[in-house]
């Protein structure tokens, strides 16, 4: 399965998600689509807006940016990913790096809300990569290989069909910088190799996806890529041409 994931972070007024959505399903026809499964994270106040224009489209699926592992309780200010699944959403980022960086999200957190959402059948989008000194220490491999590991300790496989994991190194989010084709392909084979390890055959199934500075100049050469099996896209998914060019990319790659 191929995706291309937008990540909107704290962008857009209504009519802004709105119209990005309707811009999207005039274009993006499921011919066009092809194997692209298109993800569109909008902030959570839109989502239920998302679901309800996506209601006939299929292969558009929303997801929520990020939700609490317990499913109800006293957390002001909290979605459960319980309330998630049941506005209708289909998918949940765990584990952003800027969650992890702003808001404290420790692995065991990544953990326990990969489980919940499994849970819950929302489709959790795991993120992982190293910041920009673990890259230049050389051990980036070993240390996202840990993320991962602790991201889904004790998830059996049979849950581990639904995972989609996002190789995202900090250091290219935001910042216009991208890891190379050959960087971002040696760790999603590191990290499909460590999904053999846990979950045997089924690693071959599960999509790795790439984020940082993903954009139409560099898409097509990440996503040919073997291992590249799609896109987590920040900035460039707020412009609807650029992110339409990347479903093509994607769908061609
Ligand atoms: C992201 O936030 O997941 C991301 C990849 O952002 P950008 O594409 O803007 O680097």
């Amino acid at each position: 399965m191929k995706i291309l994931a937008g990540n909107w972070k704290m962008n857009t007024t209504f009519e802004e998600g709105y119209n990005l959505i309707e811009a999207l399903k005039t274009e993006l026809s499921p011919e066009r689509l092809g194997d692209v499964v298109v993800v569109l994270a909008p902030p959570v106040v839109q989502l239920t807006q998302a679901i309800d224009l996506l209601i006939d489209y299929p292969e558009m699926a929303v997801a929520a940016q990020n939700g609490h592992a317990k499913d109800s309780g006293a957390y002001t200010g909290e979605v459960s990913m319980a309330q998630l699944a049941d506005a209708g959403a289909d998918a949940v980022l765990i584990g952003h790096s800027e969650r992890r960086q702003y808001f404290g999200e420790t692995d065991q957190d990544v953990n326990a809300k990969v489980h919940a959402a499994l849970n819950h059948e929302l489709r959790p989008i795991v993120c992982i990569g190293e910041v920009l000194e673990e890259r230049k220490s050389g051990d980036h491999l070993a240390i996202v290989e840990k993320q991962l590991r602790a991201a889904v300790a004790g998830v059996t496989p049979d849950l581990a069909e639904n995972l989609v994991l996002a190789y995202e190194p900090v250091w290219a989010i935001g910042t216009g910088e991208t890891a190379t084709a050959a960087q971002a392909q040696e760790m999603h084979a590191h990290l499909r190799g460590v999904l053999r390890d846990l979950y045997g055959d089924l690693a071959d199934h599960l999509p790795i996806l790439y984020g940082g500075s993903c954009k139409p100049s560099n898409g097509a050469e990440l996503f040919a890529q073997p291992d590249v099996n799609g896109g987590l896209i920040g900035g460039a998914s707020l412009v609807a041409a650029d992110f339409i060019a990347l479903v093509d990319q994607l769908q061609k790659a």
